[in-house]
């Protein structure tokens, strides 16, 4: 009898979900066949469901994803740290995969950017082996993804975002090269955010600063390490710039994290930085993110402008340890605070997009 499973298939954008069926074939050589636990809804995918970005469709989209081993394929016996891998085990993955030679990953350290790399949730779910997004029953993870088993007391609330906005973020504020006694600005205050300003802290901040436009994220942010906070909705640019700088003793932050996907704040950002400050863009994932920008600011003041876009095997590392390091400190698993079923996928997007809930989850 032949094993089939249930996929959330987005035919087109703005177009609602269809559920259907596809057939589960066994782990071909160095592949693995998980069944997901759980799969949280980023923001690039609304970006894609929205059409803002290209997607394949009719696809799986979903890539921050949990799931269980149900079959090793041949030749696959460890995790990315050498710990034995058997069915069973509860494993997150990296978003991405590549094999084969790469320029970017050999010769710069930079296998998030090799020329020909693929991401989960961006195949056409017609072709073999159909389950390539996180959105659906199974999962096939395929050669050359970097695998990580899960500790046993990790929920699968704070393990789901682990492979995307965790470990991006763990690149992120590598590149932002927080240290102890920095002075740190967050702008956005979403799941990135959020693991921003706890990360941040980790490094050694001395005062980090959350901005966001909803009200309801300031509060949260407080939780997860933010000192001062400002709702900037209804504030002038010239005032949100002030309101910082007066906090950031003697002549502004030390570094700036963009991660709110608007190019309208880097102005502000770059305005908020001391001499010598840095500057890291990680939310302006779309094209055409245009604004327009005093470069003389960049020169004058040494800044230092960086664009960081998806993260290093060792940040995949780096996201786990310091979820588990940090869970009694930070209450991550409130960060994910709405569950759906696969068929109530339309409403989650919904919500998610909307911002009336932080991470949406889907348990199918
Ligand atoms: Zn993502």
């Amino acid at each position: 009898m032949t094993r089939t499973g249930k996929a959330a298939v987005y035919e087109a954008p703005n177009t609602p979900f269809v559920i259907r069926e596809y057939p589960v074939r066994p782990a071909k050589s160095g592949e693995v066949l998980v069944r997901v636990r759980m799969s949280t809804i980023c923001r690039s995918d609304i970006h894609s469901y929205e059409g803002r970005r290209p997607n394949p469709c009719p696809g799986i989209l979903g890539h921050e994803i949990i799931g269980t081993i149900v079959e090793l394929g041949e030749g696959v016996e460890k995790d990315m740290r050498g710990d034995p891998l058997d069915v069973g085990d509860r494993i997150t993955w990296s978003e991405y995969f590549h094999h084969g030679d790469c320029y970017y990953g050999e010769v710069h350290d930079m296998p998030q950017k090799c020329h020909g790399i693929r991401k989960y949730g961006h195949d056409l779910v017609a072709e073999d082996p159909h389950f390539l997004g996180g959105f659906a029953e199974y999962c096939y993870i395929l050669p050359g993804t970097w695998i990580l088993k899960l500790p046993d007391d990790l929920s699968d609330e704070e393990a789901t975002p682990i492979n995307c906005g965790i470990a991006t973020m763990a690149s992120v504020t590598e590149a932002a090269e927080i240290g102890l006694g920095d002075t740190v600005v967050i702008q956005g205050l979403g799941l990135l955010g959020l693991y921003g300003c706890a990360m941040a802290k980790a490094r050694g901040a001395k005062l980090v600063i959350g901005l966001d436009s909803v009200a309801d994220r300031l509060g949260v942010a407080t939780k997860f390490g933010a000192d001062y906070l400002l709702d900037v909705s209804r504030m002038k640019s010239s005032d949100v710039v002030s309101s910082v700088r007066v906090v950031c003793k003697p002549d502004g932050a030390d570094a700036v994290i963009e991660v709110c996907g608007a190019p309208e704040v880097i102005p502000q950002g770059l305005q908020m930085l001391r001499i010598g400050g840095r500057y890291v863009l990680g939310g302006l994932v779309n094209p055409d993110a245009n604004v327009t920008i005093d470069a003389n600011i960049l020169v004058k003041k040494w800044i230092t402008l960086r664009g960081i876009h998806n993260y290093h095997p060792r940040h995949l590392i780096q996201a786990l340890d310091f979820v588990m390091t940090n869970r009694k400190r930070f209450p991550f698993k409130e960060i994910v605070d709405s569950k759906f079923a696969l068929g109530e996928l339309d409403v989650a997007f919904k919500k998610a997009a909307e911002r009336s809930v932080l991470r949406a989850a889907i348990v199918p």
